[in-house]
């Protein structure tokens, strides 16, 4: 794990800070901080998010919208709320989207309110998005830790971005290109986690979650 200059690392936090889980938060709870997960497509990070909703359900992780056809397996208000352009069209201009960034020719976007009532209630909120998605984030709310998942090298995702089977190749080379200038921005991140292990990064994120709460 690596860890930019004003980051701090999870593996430094001591068990016994964690944030109790599973209660709902008491009236006088203090915002939580939001918690980032980005990187570059194929890095691994909605495994990583799907693992800590099977595992972790005391995390809120928030259901983004999207103009992009779901995926065999993917549930409809589970991976995403999916919905045509002129839906996504309506949530921007009535700035219901915290943040949004078009990807490989699709929208994804993270609705505002749920992810503001979460904060609020001092609950472990986390989101798994785009780098365009993440540096707005940084933006409207300066308090959000950012973590930047990050491959063990860029020969393994490429086999990831390319192995995956279910994108046509002009995707992929879109999607490729796109990851070239997402790794360049690790230092745009208050936290790196090298994803050789999902499990290994899932208990960092756990970790890093209950440390800002
Ligand atoms: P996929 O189509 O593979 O599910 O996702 C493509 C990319 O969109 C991934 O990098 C994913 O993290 C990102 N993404 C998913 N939801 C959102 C969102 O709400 N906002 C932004 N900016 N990116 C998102």
């Amino acid at each position: 794990m690596a860890v930019s200059p004003g980051g701090r690392s999870p593996e430094a936090v001591a068990a016994g800070s964690a944030a109790p889980v599973g209660a709902s938060a008491p009236a006088t709870a203090r915002h939580s901080r939001l918690t980032v997960l980005s990187g570059p497509s194929g890095v691994g990070k909605s495994t990583v998010a799907a693992a800590l909703r099977r595992d972790h359900p005391e995390i809120w992780i928030s259901v983004s919208v999207t103009t992009r056809s779901p995926r065999p397996g993917e549930v409809n208000g589970r991976e995403y709320h999916f919905v045509d352009e002129g839906e996504f069209d309506r949530l921007v201009a009535a700035g219901e989207l915290l943040e949004w960034a078009e990807f490989a020719g699709n929208k994804y976007g993270t609705p505002r309110e749920p992810v503001r009532e979460r904060t609020a209630a001092g609950l472990p909120t986390l989101l798994e998005i785009d780098l365009a998605g993440a540096r707005q984030v940084r933006q409207s709310m300066p308090d959000a830790v950012l973590v930047f998942l990050a491959p063990p090298s860029w020969e393994e995702l490429v086999r990831r971005l390319t192995g995956r089977g279910t994108e046509p190749p002009e995707v992929i080379e879109r999607r490729l290109a796109v990851a070239k200038e997402e790794l360049a921005a690790q230092g745009e991140f208050n936290v790196t986690l090298v994803n050789t292990s999902v499990e290994r990064v899932c208990r960092q994120m756990v970790t890093l979650i209950n440390s800002y709460q």
